[in-house]
């Protein structure tokens, strides 16, 4: 681990799959993890009717939880929505913003996701801030500016090492097995540090974690955890499989 570099992260997004049954994967990963997974830690992000049951599967193991999505505001007549103040009470740690389907389906802008930034850190979770480019942009070659733009629009002097995290996620990679280059991955990473050391400074900047989202699994797990600047994983379906998800975590050993 590089100095100043925090513990690699692997985070599961469920996304909207899961029911109670899933409590005996959580109960899996616990064994697992207590089994040692040195120098990574646990997330899991399962749908919000799951949040509060998950966060206390986990509780006293090297496992957090955490939200897929919050409101900006705190409370008010938004139905269906969830606050970050209400993920925290729930026992969440940690919740995604700016998720691509998110993004996508739900028209969320920059200002947006940069707005719920800030509401997850008003109620002390930590925000795993999801940016990336799609096809047409990357084989346009615009996908380092796209990316860098959206990094620059989540930034105030507010960010920290110990309050955010940056999930680079190619919008084209998630969910259909294609994975960028190793050397993509790494100078999209650094250009992500360099945006975020412009803003906060090298020496906080070094200690965001970036993650690398799309289509990771335990087969290409190894090789993209150990690209410099990648700091971890946000991962998708692996996560639905507890084997994969904890052979993902032990890839992140150097
Ligand atoms: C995701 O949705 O954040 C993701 C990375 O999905 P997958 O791992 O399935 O590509």
């Amino acid at each position: 681990m590089a100095s100043g570099r925090n513990p690699k992260l692997v985070a599961g997004n469920w996304k909207m799959n899961g029911d109670r049954s899933f409590l005996d994967m959580v109960a899996e990963l616990r064994v697992g993890a207590a089994g040692g997974i040195a120098d990574t830690d646990l997330l899991i992000c399962p749908p919000a009717t799951l949040l509060a049951d998950v966060a206390k599967a986990v509780e006293g193991s090297s496992i957090s939880a955490g939200g897929q999505d919050c409101h900006a505001k705190e409370s008010g007549a938004f139905t269906g929505d969830v606050s970050a103040e209400m993920l925290a009470d729930c026992g969440a740690t940690h919740v995604i913003v700016g998720h691509s389907e998110r993004r996508q389906y739900h028209a969320e802008d920059d200002t947006v996701v940069a707005a719920k930034m800030r509401a997850a850190h008003r109620a002390g979770l930590v925000a795993i801030a999801c940016v990336g480019e799609t096809k047409d942009e990357r084989e346009g070659g615009k996908a380092l500016d796209v990316v860098r733009k959206q990094v620059e629009a989540l930034l105030d002097e507010s960010v920290t090492g110990a309050n955010s995290c940056i999930a680079y996620e190619p919008v084209w990679a998630i969910g259909t097995g294609l994975t960028p280059t190793v050397e993509d991955v790494a100078e999209m990473h650094t250009a992500i540090r360099e945006t975020v050391a412009a803003k906060i400074g090298a020496e906080e900047a070094a200690r965001v974690r970036l993650l690398y989202g799309g289509s990771v699994k335990p087969s290409n797990a190894r090789e993209l955890m150990a690209v410099a600047d990648v700091d971890g994983a946000l991962v998708g379906g692996a996560s639905l499989v507890a084997a994969d998800f904890l052979a993902i975590a032990r890839a992140c050993r150097a």
